[in-house]
């Protein structure tokens, strides 16, 4: 993770649009896209779901995209989640009382930047995807962006939860500040999903080195562990695997007192290793044609990722 020399350049490279027309037009790309989301449409992330479901494993849906510029893409974004919590209803029933399928949403797809009225147009938006989920008993999760949204979106999760209270928070372990956003969020009720953090952040609000990184991860979910809420270890690394059992033992938890999550494509075998020990297992299924920023991130986070693409480039 942070020790990675290329990871910084390679999200910051991201952001230049040159950059971005150079990798979404080569050939090799759609390889690599196809190993990270489920594909382009509803129904590709319908048929990824049945065959993770199938083998055991829950869902967490996450229809791709990111900075929305105007009102009008944000409310096609809406429309797309109520269609798809639609065809999950089906499924809600599955895995209760944690159903088996929850969505994830990330605040800048539903409006979160649109100037000063962004929080309530986000707000508004997101409460219209809960109202959808609680008919269909399908949950949400609120997904953590880079940290000049930290604020706006922990405020709008404490909002949403006043009415709907299974609804997810995300906490980046990378962030100095999750500590205490952890304690904050370890009440009964809560929801957290606990990950190390994929955006490109400065030393003045975030750890840089993966061992500060994954200290941290451990005190905060040390803090989860211990209290009343429902802790989500979004993690693919082997070290805070094996902290959980310890630390669920410690504090009294069986396996349905928290859940493991990986995201699609990656650590399959794993995965499929802690669903048939019992365990709930989510998977993070990524699925729209706004792949480019989830990708990135990806790529940043494993240079042999990068390797395999720009070697496939090169050698064409
Ligand atoms: P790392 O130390 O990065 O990786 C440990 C091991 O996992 C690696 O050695 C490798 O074996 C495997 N691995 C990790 N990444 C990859 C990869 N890209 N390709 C192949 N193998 C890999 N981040 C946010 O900022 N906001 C969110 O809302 C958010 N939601 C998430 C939801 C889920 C369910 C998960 C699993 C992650 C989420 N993340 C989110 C991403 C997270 O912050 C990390 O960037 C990512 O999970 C990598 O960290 P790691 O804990 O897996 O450990």
């Amino acid at each position: 993770l942070a020790s990675n020399p290329l990871r910084p350049v390679i999200l910051a490279a991201a952001k230049s649009s040159r950059v971005r027309a150079l990798i979404t037009a080569a050939p090799p790309t759609r390889r690599l896209v196809d190993r990270f989301v489920a594909g382009d449409t509803r129904a590709d992330a319908l048929a990824a779901t049945k065959a993770l479901l199938d083998t055991g494993r829950s869902v967490s849906i996450d229809h791709l995209g990111e900075d929305t510029t105007d009102r009008a893409q944000a409310r096609a974004i809406v429309a797309e989640y109520e269609a798809l919590i639609a065809d999950l209803a089906p499924s809600a029933g599955t895995g209760a009382p944690v159903p088996a399928v929850e969505v994830s949403v990330k605040l800048t797809a539903l409006g979160l930047a649109l100037g000063a009225e962004g929080p309530a147009v986000a707000l508004g938006h997101a409460r219209q995807i809960c109202a959808a989920a609680a008919e269909a008993g399908v949950w949400v999760t609120v997904d953590a962006e880079d940290h000049t949204t930290t604020d706006a979106t922990l405020s709008i999760v404490r909002r949403l939860r006043e009415d709907y209270p299974w609804v997810g928070a995300v906490l980046q372990a990378y962030l100095h500040r999750t500590e205490a956003d952890c304690r904050e969020l370890s009440g009964p009720g809560s929801r957290v999903r606990l990950c190390k953090g994929a955006y490109r952040e400065p030393a003045s609000v975030a750890y840089q080195d993966a061992a500060e990184v994954n200290a941290s991860y451990l005190r905060c979910l040390r803090v989860l562990m211990a209290g009343q809420g429902y802790p989500m270890v979004a993690s693919h690394d082997p070290a805070i695997v094996a902290a959980v059992d310890p630390l669920a033992a410690e504090h009294a938890r069986g396996p349905d007192g928290f859940e493991h999550q990986m995201l699609y494509g990656i650590r399959d075998l794993e995965q499929r290793r802690l669903a048939d020990a019992g365990y709930r297992m989510r998977v993070y299924v990524p699925y729209g044609a706004q792949w480019y920023g989830y990708l990135m991130r990806r790529l940043a986070e494993r240079p042999s990722n990068l390797k395999f693409f720009l070697r496939s480039v090169v050698s064409r």
